[in-house]
């Protein structure tokens, strides 16, 4: 049974090993969380620019457009003045002209500061665009170290994997069935009885049940988690070891 034991936690060593391995591949995106947030911020940053622009461009061919409209209103109004004889029509015409001028002079204005908006925001855009630039490299790169590392854990897993397969064939298969039950629900499913007292869920064992186990009949369990039982001298000795 002592036999059995030293098997039984070697699986169990091998398990711990896969199960680390699982956690750290799960943690290890945290780190580049910091250079994905500074990246994400930067292509927020970039885009908005970026849109802010194209509104710009917007206004200004809008303005054009106006102006375009305008002007020709303009030519047209000055054309059917030379024709016009009548004082009290030639004054009409004046004031509208008058006020075309001023709706092209508002027009002018109103593009000179569109065109000095732009002439910041380009310059935004381009800031913009290489902090994003940054950002992105500095995310890829560290996101590639991220995923070589989960690249090399997925490795020993696989070694764990294998060295699980070996050591699970040399357990006795009843033992291994209750093993495998436990393992499916909580870690480390072969514990060690310490002063008493269950090493996995620390409630008191029976003397009684400490007494069989110690006889090593065979494997007992914990009356409260279920776990597979042991005391220390059990297996006093050398483990083979699961490599890390
Ligand atoms: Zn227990």
């Amino acid at each position: 049974m002592q036999e059995q034991l030293r098997l039984l936690l070697d699986l169990q060593e091998v398990d711990e090993a896969i199960t680390g391995a699982r956690l750290k591949q799960k943690k290890l995106p945290e780190q580049v969380a910091a250079e994905l947030a500074a990246f994400t911020e930067a292509e927020t940053g970039f885009v908005e620019a970026e849109r802010t622009l194209a509104e710009l461009e917007a206004a200004r061919r809008d303005r054009e457009a106006q102006l375009d409209d305008q002007g020709a209103h303009m030519q047209r109004l000055k054309a059917r003045l030379k024709e016009i004889t009548n004082t009290r029509e030639y004054q009409a015409y004046i004031q509208e002209m008058d006020g075309v001028q001023r709706a092209i002079g508002k027009l002018e204005e109103e593009t000179l500061s569109i065109l000095a908006d732009i002439e910041t925001i380009s310059e935004q855009v381009a800031e913009r665009r290489k902090e994003f630039d940054t950002h992105r490299e500095v995310y890829e790169a560290e996101r590639a170290k991220v995923d070589e590392a989960l690249g090399h854990i997925e490795k020993d897993v696989e070694t764990f994997k294998a060295q699980r397969t070996e050591r699970a064939a040399r357990v006795d298969p009843t033992l291994l069935k209750r093993y495998e039950r436990i393992v499916a629900g909580m870690r480390h499913p072969v514990v060690a009885i310490n002063d008493g007292a269950c090493g996995g869920c620390h409630m008191n064992i029976p003397p009684q049940l400490v007494s069989e186990v110690k006889r090593a009949g065979r494997v007992h369990e914990c009356p409260h988690c279920q776990r597979l039982l042991y005391v220390p001298e059990q297996v006093a000795g050398q483990t083979t070891g699961a490599g890390h």
